[in-house]
């Protein structure tokens, strides 16, 4: 019920935004549901922005910009320390909202959450990773340095799937090296956006520095055309990743926007099976697939293929499924009722297509919870590169098995593939990982490890359709992208100088 009316909201929870340091309720009369997937019942009602709504968000950022840009990075490295140990000290209570509104399992939250604060650590380290370059003598006389200088306001538009660690990609970076930020998390579970809000500013962050506008479209179009607005980061879907990306870049700004994804896993023949079928039961089903680093696609390379399906159908018809907070899950809900009936769709459009449905999840209920919008894992096998079913991303419990014969195709398949995100190679022979490693336009690699997810000292980003911009997501790259560079030549004469020069300096 996107737009609903306020009348209607009586009975549930009301979330609105936080700018300047406080929270601050919806002005706009428009609201969304946010549901408890576990139970299918709305559990609160959000405030979808106005424009001008976002324009005070970007006006509390742009007023907090002067002084926060100006503060010592020492200073601003110690809110992120003090910000580091709130988040270690409510880490359960925090892993407990995301699972109550996405529907995770609490220690899959709890992980999300812990990738979350390692970008947190690694921006601690602020005033190292902003130390400049300096030559000296670069002419007679003459010393340059170069320095990476904030860019203002940043903004950051973020996807259901991690409600912590995405926008925790983004902002401690942004915060760290000076700019400000305003977030706009997904409408589907914004609890957790706020509570954040509400520990930066007991870590010591200055009011305005980092803000929470809710909303939809219409918040995100005023943001990414907004001219306050220096820089866009946006994690989604591929269309509105290429959307925001051609409007923001159009509208002068610097913008990185990174998209969907159709992970394959590649198996070659002499791949150890229980650890190949370990990894794909954990990467396809694990947070119900909907993860942009989820495997969807295993490639079986040869002989390979029957026992690798055989296992794997046994495992899948045995996820044990339930509400995330249950003892024991290793699968909780999809997000939405809207989102089930999307990929139980899919599944429906794959038996169309001729592939084997070998373990069919559609009619799954769970016994403690049958309101929630639960779906069993479903497995496909022969499924074929021209089908939608492999085309395009589900995102949610269904793995697709894609039969092959050579290595090459394996390859190729990878490579043809208009995504190129993750993606994982399981062999025990080191000469063929190599020239896998080498040869995959893929940003994201594993070599027997089936979702390589960098670390936050390294940079997270995918190829092709998978990203719009040319940064990748927080480590080197993200200080990269939330700063510019400024290079400085300087002499002091020592005594008359050399008169005008008409030519261009060279050395001599
Ligand atoms: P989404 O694209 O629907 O929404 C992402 C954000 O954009 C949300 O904040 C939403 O409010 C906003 N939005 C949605 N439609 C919009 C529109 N038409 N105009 C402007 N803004 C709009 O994505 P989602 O369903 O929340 O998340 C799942 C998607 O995110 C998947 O495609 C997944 O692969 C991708 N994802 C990618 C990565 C990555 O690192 N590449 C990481 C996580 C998720």
């Amino acid at each position: 019920m996107t737009n609903s009316t306020k009348h209607s909201l009586l009975a549930v929870r009301e979330l609105g935004h936080s700018i300047d340091g406080a929270p601050v309720a919806g002005a706009s009369g428009r609201f969304a549901d946010v549901y408890d997937p576990a139970r299918g019942v709305v559990a609160a009602h959000v405030a979808l922005a106005s424009a001008a709504e976002a324009d005070a968000a970007v006006a509390a950022a742009k007023r907090a910009y002067p002084a926060w840009s100006q503060t010592p990075p020492p200073r601003r490295a110690a809110v992120m320390y003090a910000f580091r140990e709130l988040l270690m000290r409510d880490a359960g209570r925090l892993s407990a909202i995301i699972t109550s509104e996405h529907g995770k399992t609490l220690d899959d939250a709890r992980g999300e959450l812990q990738r979350g604060i390692e970008v947190v650590e690694f921006a601690t380290g602020i005033p190292s990773l902003l130390k400049g370059e300096l030559t000296e003598q670069v002419g007679r006389d003459i010393d340059s340095w170069s320095m990476r200088q904030p860019l203002g306001v940043c903004v950051g538009i973020t996807p259901f799937n991690f409600p912590a660690m995405v926008p925790m990609w983004m902002f401690p970076v942004a915060i760290a090296c000076g700019n400000t930020f305003v977030l706009k998390p997904s409408e589907k579970d914004p609890s957790l956006a706020l509570e954040l809000a509400k520990l930066l500013t007991q870590a010591g962050l200055p009011d305005g520095v980092f803000n929470v506008l809710n909303g939809d479209r219409l918040a995100v179009e005023r943001l990414v055309s907004h001219p306050d607005v220096a820089a866009i980061s946006f994690v989604g879907s591929t269309p509105v990743a290429e959307s925001i990306y051609r409007s923001g870049t159009n509208a002068g700004k610097r913008v990185q926007a990174l998209g969907g994804a159709k992970n394959h896993l590649v198996a070659l023949p002499d791949a150890d099976l229980d650890a190949t079928v370990d990894a794909l039961v954990g990467a396809g089903y694990g947070s119900a697939g909907e993860r942009c680093m989820a495997i969807s696609v295993a490639v079986a390379v040869g002989e390979i293929a029957d026992p690798l399906v055989a296992r794997l159908a046994e495992r899948v018809r045995a996820l044990h499924i339930g509400p995330g907070d249950a003892k024991d899950v290793e699968m909780g809900p999809l997000v939405t009722g809207e989102h089930l009936a999307r990929v139980r769709s899919y599944v429906d459009l794959g038996v169309a297509e001729g592939a084997e449905l070998v373990v069919d999840g559609r009619a799954y209920r769970n016994g403690v919870s049958p309101d929630g919008f639960f779906l069993g894992g479903c497995l496909f096998d022969r499924v074929t590169p021209s089908m939608r079913i492999y085309k395009e991303e589900i995102f949610g419990p269904v793995l697709c098995v894609v039969r092959v014969e050579t290595f090459a195709e394996a390859i190729a398949l990878c490579n043809d593939h208009e995504f190129g995100n993750g993606v994982a190679v399981f062999t025990r022979d080191g000469g063929a990982a190599r020239e896998f490693v080498h040869a995959v336009q893929v940003g994201m690699v594993g070599v027997n490890i089936p979702i390589p997810v960098p670390m936050a000292f390294h940079s997270f980003g995918g190829w092709k359709r998978s990203i719009f911009g040319d940064h990748a997501i927080h480590g080197p790259e993200g200080v990269r992208f939330y700063t510019r560079i400024k290079t400085t030549t300087e002499r002091w004469p020592k005594g008359k100088g050399a008169g005008s020069q008409f030519t261009m300096p060279v050395m001599k």
